[in-house]
């Protein structure tokens, strides 16, 4: 950790529809009160719709923000981050200290920082680590698509049951993050498995890097050393996995999927793994339902169920063959297709000392 040295006012993000729509009275009450109170200097920016963020980041004057915070959930930070890489001087706009406040219905970033508070609790927790204002590396992974789309995730890539159960619990918003058990419990009464291929690049894994030639001189990002083009076999030390029907595969890069949920126990925010846990097809129901029950205190690895599958890995390929069907990147819906991701090991900064 370092103290964050760049002058400036912070930008203070916040989407007002973001939970159940009370950001705007978090950033009116305390959040409001605890910046002054430490005298933080920030402007408040209100995003109007999808998106806005990203394109205000992708423009804004970078050199008098001292950091981006956001006050949302996971799905507004997503936008900053690719809004970043947008922009012409994305080598130096993704090294801008972002911060987040939890004022989302998914808010697994905040809870990964701050466990093991919660709700009110988790949002002062960051707030104070806000104005204690220590900055770190921040893992990104880069992905590529089949429509040679390529985006910037810093939390997580899921298809099966907990990409549907995301975006199927949408219109139980107004619940808070009880949508997502809520839209657990109804996905399991119509359980079902999704086919096709994984594969991945264990950690570690440096002998395979690729000598690609550089990737395109206007192409935004780090050269993505690990990867194959998509099309193409993966390198010959990537592991191919044998099973194609699962019931989930989760990659995520921190350890909670959501405030209760602790899907990778040991995951850092630049530990540069990317932690791949997925379930085989074959497993039952209640099995499923107990390795999620186990999950709210990150205990599921040692339940040792024969059909949870979990590593660490640099890369991965993903290709589904069920279709249609719902991939998510850090919660919000991504194109369906084939993708493949390799981490970037610290390649952001995030104020969490
Ligand atoms: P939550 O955790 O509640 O889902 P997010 O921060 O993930 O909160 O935001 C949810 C979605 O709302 C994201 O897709 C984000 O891009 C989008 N969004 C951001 N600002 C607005 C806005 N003003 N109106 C509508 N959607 C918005
Ligand atoms: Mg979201």
């Amino acid at each position: 950790c370092e103290p964050n040295t760049r002058a400036g006012r912070m930008m203070v993000l916040v989407n007002p529809l973001s939970g159940r729509g009370q950001a705007m009275s978090l950033y009116a009450g305390p959040v409001q009160r605890l910046l002054t109170d430490a005298a933080v200097p920030h402007a408040l920016i209100v995003t109007e719709h999808q998106n806005h963020a990203r394109e205000l980041v992708r423009s804004a004057d970078l050199s008098e923000c001292s950091a981006l915070v956001i006050l949302s959930g996971d799905g507004l930070l997503f936008e900053v981050i690719n809004g970043l890489m947008e922009r012409e001087d994305w080598e130096q706009a993704i090294l801008t200290p972002l911060a987040i406040l939890p004022g989302g219905s998914g808010n697994a970033l905040a809870a990964s920082v701050a466990d093991p508070v919660w709700g009110v609790e988790l949002l002062l927790s960051c707030g104070f680590l806000l104005c204690k204002g220590l900055v770190r590396p921040l893992d990104v992974l880069s992905l590529r698509l089949s429509s040679g789309l390529r985006l910037f995730s810093f939390l997580s890539i899921a298809w099966g049951f907990i990409a549907d159960v995301d975006i199927e619990s949408e219109r139980y918003r107004y619940m808070g993050a009880v949508r997502f058990v809520v839209g657990a419990l109804i996905r399991l009464a119509s359980f079902r498995t999704y086919q096709g291929r994984l594969a991945f690049l264990p950690t570690p894994g440096d002998s395979s890097t690729l000598s690609l030639p550089r990737p395109h001189p206007e192409e935004h990002g780090p050269p993505d050393d690990l990867l194959a083009p998509l099309g193409e076999p993966v390198p010959a030390d990537w592991t191919v996995v044998e099973e194609q029907d699962f019931v989930l595969v989760l990659a995520t890069s921190h350890s909670h999927l959501a405030e209760d949920l602790v899907a990778a126990p040991s995951a850092g925010p630049a530990d540069g793994h990317i932690h791949l846990l997925y379930v085989r097809a074959g497993v039952s129901r209640v099995a499923l339902l107990k390795l999620f029950v186990a999950m709210e205190k990150g205990t599921h690895l040692a339940c040792e169920c024969p059909h949870l599958v979990y590593r660490r890995v640099r890369a991965l390929r993903l290709e589904p063959a069920t279709s249609p069907g719902v991939i998510t990147v850090d919660g919000e819906q991504a194109e369906y297709g084939p993708l493949q991701a390799q981490v970037h090991r610290g390649y952001a900064r995030l104020i969490s000392g």
